[in-house]
């Protein structure tokens, strides 16, 4: 490790490892980049955690655009990430996304979602209740005013593949990644300029990327800053099923979905089990190490919910679960991806709020822009950056699971 280096990132899961493997790919960088990592197993990161999917349908076009970004990205991921023979198969499951409306207000906003999602050319359609009863038949539809399905582009792959994919490839162009924890960033009027590990160093920085998942507020403080994130608790249940309900061969060749269900519990097939979760009706802060499951809510939220929708689902068993924090934007739910307006060289990649592993391509790829070319070049991010939280203007994502 040397004592100086043009970037320093604050975390080296997906996110982190994504600037960095964006920024050593570019032929117009030729700095340094130093990725900080507290926790080398990465067990309690938001990616490690996480339910590992994607999806386009989403009310915003920009969310929708990062997405299919994100998808054609996964979908060549094994070989733009190779390093060697090593080729890193995200084992991509193109399992579609099915969004089912019970009240007439969920039926107007899958409508103006799909407007959204259809005008950046996602392959999203919507069925009425005989169209959904006819591709999943096990469904009881008799509730269901209107289903909303994401025939490509969507599905589950491995999560921390991807973070590792990124990684490898990261440090196999010259990135480096060190095992400390950044406690202090050093800050002169407008401009930060350096970081003090926990070992002691202290590494002289040009820029500072902020890429710390859940603890993104604390990684803000040390340099004088804010950031709306706080860490929200997500529980994951796997079940076995007494009855694996199947699909209608001629929808996505009898692949089952993953479902949201209007209560917003949802599930998915995770090899020969079910992976599920529900949004928690309590959902507060909480300390950055309570990694509790919160049991219950199998009980009271996820089952009743499931067994109402598919006779399939009335005998199951959780073979696991675990929780996982989300990085939760307070203001609007939305990535936060720029630098501070004032601070210009603390670059925020935070506030992901349940999206951070499929926004982790365009996320990295916007930063790295930013810090090569002081703007974007591809995808324009402008509409998540950071100067929309010093306003208080919220860019709700309505579609937030
Ligand atoms: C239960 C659950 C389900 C999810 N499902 C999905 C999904 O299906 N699809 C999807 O796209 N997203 C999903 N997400 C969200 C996604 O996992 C996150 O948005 C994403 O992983 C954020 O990546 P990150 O790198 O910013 O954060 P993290 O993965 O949390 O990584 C942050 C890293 O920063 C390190 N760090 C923090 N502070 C410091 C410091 N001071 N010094 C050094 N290192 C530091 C941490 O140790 C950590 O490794 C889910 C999340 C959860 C919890």
């Amino acid at each position: 490790m040397n004592s100086s280096y043009d970037v320093v990132i604050v975390g080296g899961a997906v996110i982190g490892s994504a600037v960095a493997y964006f920024l050593t790919a570019n032929p117009d960088f030729n700095g340094s980049v130093l990725v900080v990592e507290r926790d080398g197993s990465y067990a309690k990161a938001s990616t490690s955690l996480s339910a590992a999917s994607i999806r386009t349908q989403f009310s915003n076009a920009i969310n929708v655009k990062i997405s299919q970004f994100g998808s054609a990205f996964i979908r060549d991921f094994a070989e733009t990430m190779r390093v060697g023979d090593d080729r890193p198969d995200l084992n991509f499951h193109s399992g579609g996304y099915l969004f089912l409306a019970g009240t007439a207000e969920q039926e107007q906003t899958l409508r103006e979602n799909h407007a959204v999602q259809k005008a950046c050319g996602a392959d999203v359609v919507l069925w009425d209740q005989e169209a959904l009863a006819r591709a999943f038949p096990h469904l009881n539809v008799d509730d269901i005013r209107l289903a909303s399905y994401g025939q490509s582009g969507e599905g589950w792959f491995n999560n921390t593949g991807l973070m590792y994919g990124f990684r490898n490839k990261a440090r196999a162009q010259g990135a480096e990644f060190v095992s400390d924890e950044v406690v202090a960033i050093g800050r002169d009027g407008d401009a930060v300029n350096s970081v003090t590990l926990k070992s002691g160093a202290v590494i002289a920085a040009g820029t500072i990327v902020n890429a710390s998942g859940p603890r993104a507020a604390l990684t803000a403080r040390m340099a004088g800053l804010d950031v709306p994130v706080e860490p929200r608790k997500r529980t994951l249940f796997v079940f076995d099923c007494a009855k694996t309900p199947e699909g209608s061969a001629s929808v996505n060749q009898g692949r089952l979905p993953l479902m949201i269900d209007p209560s917003g519990v949802f599930c998915r097939p995770e090899g020969r089990f079910f992976l599920s979760g529900a949004v928690p009706e309590d959902d507060p802060a909480v300390d950055w190490d309570d990694f509790e499951p919160r049991w219950h809510e199998f009980e009271d939220m996820v089952w009743p919910a499931l067994a109402h929708r598919s006779a399939g689902f009335e005998a199951i068993k959780v073979v696991n679960q675990w929780a996982g924090h989300y990085d939760f934007n307070t203001l609007d739910h939305n990535l936060i991806v720029g630098r501070h307006p004032q601070v210009r060289n603390f670059v925020y990649a935070n506030g992901f709020s349940g999206h951070g592993l499929q926004q982790g391509p365009a996320a990295g790829r916007g930063v790295a822009e930013l810090i090569i070319y002081g703007g974007y070049r591809t995808l324009d991010l402008s509409e998540v950056g950071y100067e929309r939280i010093v306003e208080n203007r919220p860019f709700l994502e309505k579609a937030v699971i």
